[in-house]
């Protein structure tokens, strides 16, 4: 039987792809491929309270099992699609089976970069259940780990550890978390925040080789010639899209990543993309805005799925997320790509706001730690494209 959706992927933009296409009156087989073995999961909880052993596998089932029949939507786990053959509408999986679709979405995601270091590849990486079962298994038998890179799947991950009774450290090549991305005070709110939860952050440095493996212990080799002895270390150094099936089958890419319209469609017709894998047309913006973040995902997928059953959507929210750092949770809502000033305001009950201009002063994103208010209101200024409602140079 043809299928008249299928859906590349079983992350947030891939479930809510085949969600959508329900919603939006989409007829015929619709079918979510994935090679994990699970039914879809929430991936934030990896780095958190799944980490922490605090939930399980159940927990964090993206949709409850009832929603994959109300919807009439079939989940094929151990599925790797490894052939697009968008001309003759046509999936093939590694095991060579094809799958001929109406139309297909790709929300491929994107796989975890192995630490770029002399034997960064034995080093453990989080993007999975199973990356995330087996280092919460490892937390109870360590007792040091150091946590490769302070982006915030780092400092969460950290934490997490951290929680669990690890000693644990965080090395990264900015003076404090983020800085040249988020700027000094949010960088120094983050170290605060990490040493709150027990972290301590070593900025400066950068791992230049690595030992050892898990079980065994490792010696992992600064730039500065230290070499420091831990029992686990952790990469967390960015991701990189899972976009090289749609780059063989010949659609347009830009950076390494799928090319997308407003509308999640590919340069291949009845293909869409969306997720961490795309690279969108954001309609408020009128550019580009490539994201790494859930809620975005899930808004392309539900944006490509409406497409997919034919009705008008158009991507134009403002990219954004929240993360959960130890007890504290800090928000972020930006275009990302870039700001002249980064201008802080800390408020007396200890919140901190960090508001994101470009160089007419205008808002390019805001950064809140206890101070929801602003977050709010900042994402609106940051859609109208108004000024700060701080002086810039302040
Ligand atoms: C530990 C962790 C914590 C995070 N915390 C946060 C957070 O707090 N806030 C936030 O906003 N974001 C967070 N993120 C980021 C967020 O999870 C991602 O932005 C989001 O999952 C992207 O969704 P996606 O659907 O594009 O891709 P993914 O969730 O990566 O899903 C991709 C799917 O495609 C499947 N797939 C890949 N290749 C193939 C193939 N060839 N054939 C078939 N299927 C394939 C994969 O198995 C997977 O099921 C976190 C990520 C991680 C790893």
């Amino acid at each position: 039987m043809d299928t008249a959706l299928l859906v590349i992927g079983s992350g947030p933009a891939g479930v809510a792809a085949a969600e959508s296409y329900r919603d939006h009156g989409g007829r015929g087989r619709v079918v979510v491929v994935t090679p994990e073995d699970h039914q879809p999961y929430w991936r934030p909880p990896l780095s958190k309270d799944f980490l922490r052993g605090e939930s399980d596998l159940p927990d964090i089932a993206l949709r409850p099992d009832t929603f994959y029949e109300h919807n009439d939507v079939e989940v094929h786990t151990g599925v790797d699609i490894t052939r697009l053959r968008p001309g003759d509408r046509e999936a093939e999986s590694r095991t060579g089976d094809v799958i001929r679709y109406e139309n297909a979405v790709i929300a491929t995601g994107a796989a975890p970069m192995p630490l770029p270091a002399d034997g960064g590849e034995a080093v453990p990486t989080l993007r999975s259940v199973a990356d995330s079962d087996a280092l919460r298994r490892w937390a109870g038998q360590v007792s040091s780990a150091l946590v490769v890179g302070g982006g915030f799947i780092g400092c969460e991950a950290a934490a997490s550890l951290a929680a669990r009774g690890v000693t644990t450290t965080v090395v990264g090549p900015d003076e404090v978390p983020q800085h040249r991305r988020l700027g000094p005070d949010a960088g120094a709110r983050l170290a605060s925040i990490l040493d709150d939860a027990g972290v301590r952050y070593s900025g400066g440095a950068h791992v230049d080789a690595v030992r050892g493996r898990v079980g065994e212990g490792f010696a992992a080799q600064l730039d500065s010639g230290v070499t420091v002895d831990v029992d686990l270390v952790l990469a967390a150094t960015g991701i990189s899209p899972r976009s090289r099936l749609a780059d063989v089958a010949g659609l347009s890419m830009r950076s390494g990543r799928i090319a997308v319209d407003a509308s999640m469609r590919t340069s291949a017709t009845h293909l869409f993309a969306a997720g961490d894998v795309a690279a969108a047309m954001n309609a408020t913006a009128g550019r580009v805005v490539p994201t790494e973040h859930w809620q975005d995902a899930e808004d392309q997928g539900r944006i490509a799925g409406a497409a997919a059953a034919g009705t008008a959507a158009r991507w134009d929210a403002v990219p954004g997320f929240w993360t959960q750092i130890g007890d504290e949770t800090v928000k972020y809502s930006a275009w990302g790509d870039g700001f002249t000033s980064a201008i802080p305001v800390f408020h007396d009950d200890g919140g901190l706001t960090v508001w994101y201009a470009d160089d007419a002063g205008r808002a390019v994103g805001v950064l809140t730690h206890r101070c929801d208010d602003d977050y709010d209101r900042g994402g609106d200024l940051v859609a109208q494209g108004a000024p700060i409602p701080v002086a810039a140079t302040a």
